[in-house]
């Protein structure tokens, strides 16, 4: 009994220091939002791309940060059917607009790609943590090009360990970069936290986008050779 009431006060004690935080965040966060409208109003219509970028990204920390305040709860995240396109597009958008400004985007959609039944902001998140690390792996070489593609694959299935049933994973989305490629000495534990080669790096961004991915039902992959590293996810259709 002793043990189960620590076990709580502890619980919520760090709930408490989430929501404290989740407020210390938000407060400064409206006050990014708000002074990016007031700019709009002056603005061209290519800068008023900038502040409606800089109000989503500012919206979408607020959901991370609600999302951090009801971690407690494990409430199944919303899904919906999403067309992963979408989810590129602002993904590119927010890299060539900020991290990623010197380096070509090639697009390589199917354009009767079914829809995915996911979490968009999740989605976002991994492949802004892929395109980053694609980002960051070119450098400021001149040269630097990322593609991102999509293709229906209705013949591919997995079994998942323990079970008898294959699970149709038909959607196939990609990350390729022509950076140097993943130092071999890290290649076999990409997925784990804390595993990092980046002098301020946290290890964390492959770490989740595995777990993310996972819990869309999908699988990820990494193969890398000099100038052409492709991370591939596969997954379930909506249905
Ligand atoms: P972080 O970016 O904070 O280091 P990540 O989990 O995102 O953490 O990535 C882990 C490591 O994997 C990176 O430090 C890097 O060494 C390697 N890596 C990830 N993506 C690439 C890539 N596209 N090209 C080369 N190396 C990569
Ligand atoms: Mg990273």
């Amino acid at each position: 009994i002793d043990r189960q009431l620590t076990h709580r006060g502890a619980a919520r004690s760090v709930s408490g220091l989430a929501s404290m935080l989740a407020h210390e965040i938000k407060n400064p966060l409206s006050g990014i939002r708000g002074a990016a409208q007031l700019l709009e109003a002056g603005l061209g219509d290519e800068d008023r791309a900038l502040t409606r970028l800089i109000c989503e990204e500012t919206d979408r920390i607020v959901r991370l940060v609600d999302r951090m305040e009801v971690f407690s709860d494990q409430r199944p995240l919303k899904r919906e059917k999403i067309n992963i396109h979408t989810v590129l597009d602002h993904v590119r958008q927010v890299a060539r607009s900020g991290f990623a400004r010197h380096i070509r985007f090639v697009e390589t959609y199917d354009p009767s790609l079914p829809p995915v039944a996911g979490n968009r902001d999740q989605l976002i998140q991994v492949f802004l943590n892929l395109v980053k690390n694609a980002a960051e792996a070119i450098g400021d070489a001149v040269d630097g090009e990322i593609e991102l593609s999509t293709a229906f694959r209705p013949g591919v299935s997995l079994r998942p360990h323990g079970s008898d049933r294959p699970i149709g994973l038909p959607l196939e989305f990609r990350v390729r970069d022509n950076g140097p490629g993943v130092p071999e000495d890290i290649a076999s534990h990409l997925f784990e936290p804390f595993v990092t080669t980046k002098s301020s790096g946290t290890g964390l961004g492959l770490a989740l986008v595995a777990k993310i991915v996972n819990d869309h039902g999908g699988v990820i992959e990494c193969e890398s050779h000099p100038r052409r590293t492709t991370f591939r996810i596969l997954m379930p259709t909506y249905r």
